[in-house]
């Protein structure tokens, strides 16, 4: 049986073209993909128990065999964390010698360091390819991917990906907007790969200088909120699919298919974990990369916070989908309004008129009350109380449940209006902070 599932994923996942690989993506039995994975997941468990070091360590003092391990759950507390990888000597994780090493940083501490092989880099990419087909990229398209270039993964994989589907690409680092807004004719690109906040940026200039015909837009590495990417749909009267993914990941993990309810992620190079979910199945991202073997990540806590989506999604991929990401595990603050995440105000402030994007929310302590303290920045000559009527009718529309906990006295609500400009923060600036005393 395990032999028969080799020879299909090396004939179907490995070999073939990109258009037969998503075809057959869409009739494969959600039970194969899962037995594919778990497959997978047994191998780099074996492969990581002998040549890992800091696997084999960890197996030894849970005095577990790798041959054991069937499931993820079967490791118990057997972590990877981004704290070791940045900490440890790369010897600790390499199981052969690598070929390219990217890395990534964080808010706090050192870079983290990921090595792959070519190989591996090319399999990512076949991923990458074969969600950019199922979203309609052709040969004959030309794109231009202006992800930020250096040790960042993510514009290699594209550049790689756009190779497999013989598709003309730029992957030229990341210029000005404007550098590539003046060769947008001249290299007749249709196609855009960018982070958000540089999408805005083109596309306000090209609402001023006019825009040309896109196909489509692809946006990843940074969240992007709704009113963002109606902007930007509007200025080029093209779809922006969001993308999900990082360097330790890969570049991406997931994306949105035309019907844009989550992201379709790529089980057949990793194997996702929901560690801890609450109710509503929200927990810590967890993943294990199935297919890597220069060095492979066991059970990494990823820090952010989603769920699986249920259900099949109306495209028909049984390939399963992840919610779009709540915040980090360590923006989540627990209070008297539930459990808190950036993505909650980004809703209810991002439409809000006269409203700068400087905004913080606070959680604060007064007496034993928690008070959640909106500190907004006014423009264009919106009044402090029209703003506020705003924020107070968007929140309880949109979050009814922690509009419900104010009305019985869980928390109070505060807002503190700033002059523009007083509230500029860090480049990762933090969005809702826990000021309330140990
Ligand atoms: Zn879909």
């Amino acid at each position: 049986m395990i032999a028969d599932l080799r020879q299909i994923v090396e004939r179907r996942l490995i070999g073939g073209s990109i258009p037969r690989l998503v075809r057959w993506g869409k009739v494969l039995p959600p039970g194969l993909v899962r037995r594919i994975q778990m497959d997978g997941f047994r191998r780099a468990v074996r492969y990581a128990g002998v040549h890992q070091k800091f696997f084999s360590r960890k197996l030894r003092e849970a005095g577990l065999r790798a041959e054991q391990v069937r499931r993820p759950e079967d490791l118990g507390g057997i972590f990877t964390t981004p704290e070791d990888i940045r900490g440890l000597p790369a010897e600790e994780f390499l199981c052969r010698e690598p070929q390219a090493v990217f890395e990534t940083t964080g808010t706090s501490g050192g870079p983290k360091r990921v090595y792959f092989g070519y190989d591996e880099l090319d399999f990512a990419a076949r991923y990458e390819a074969a969600v950019f087909y199922e979203n309609g990229l052709r040969t004959g398209d030309r794109a231009v991917c202006t992800f930020d270039a250096g040790y960042w993964i993510s514009s290699w994989v594209t550049f790689l990906a756009c190779k497999q589907l013989d598709v003309f690409c730029s992957a030229v680092g990341k210029p000005t907007p404007q550098e590539v807004y003046d060769r947008l004719s001249l290299y007749r690109y249709n196609v855009i790969v960018a982070d958000p906040t540089w999408l805005v940026s083109l596309s306000e200039i090209a609402e001023k200088q006019g825009s040309f015909p896109v196909k489509l837009i692809f946006a990843a590495g940074d969240r992007m909120t709704d009113p963002y990417r109606d902007y930007v749909q509007r200025i080029w009267n093209a779809p922006v699919m969001l993308g999900y993914g990082s360097t330790e990941m890969g570049g991406g993990a997931g994306m949105e298919c035309r019907e844009r309810q989550g992201y379709h992620v790529d089980e057949f190079n990793l194997l996702f974990e929901i560690l801890d979910p609450d109710p509503e199945g929200y927990g810590e991202l967890v993943v294990t990369t199935l297919s890597r073997r220069t060095m492979p990540l066991i059970r990494y806590r990823v820090r952010d916070i989603t769920r699986f989506l249920d259900g099949t999604c109306p495209c028909g991929m049984p390939i399963r989908r992840l919610a779009r990401i709540r915040g980090r595990r360590d923006e989540m603050v627990v209070m008297g309004a539930g459990n808190m995440y950036p993505e909650i105000f980004e809703k209810v402030l991002g439409d809000v008129p006269g409203l700068s994007s400087n905004w913080q929310v606070a959680v604060r302590q007064e007496g034993l009350h928690d008070v959640l303290e909106f500190r907004l920045e006014l423009t264009n000559g919106v009044s402090a109380s029209a703003m506020e009527d705003a924020v107070r009718k968007n929140l309880e529309a949109r979050y009814p449940d922690v509009w419900a906990n104010q009305l019985c006295g869980m928390y109070r609500l505060a807002f503190r209006f700033c002059s523009p400009g007083s509230l500029v923060h860090g480049r990762k600036r933090k969005r809702l902070v826990d000021e309330r005393g140990e």
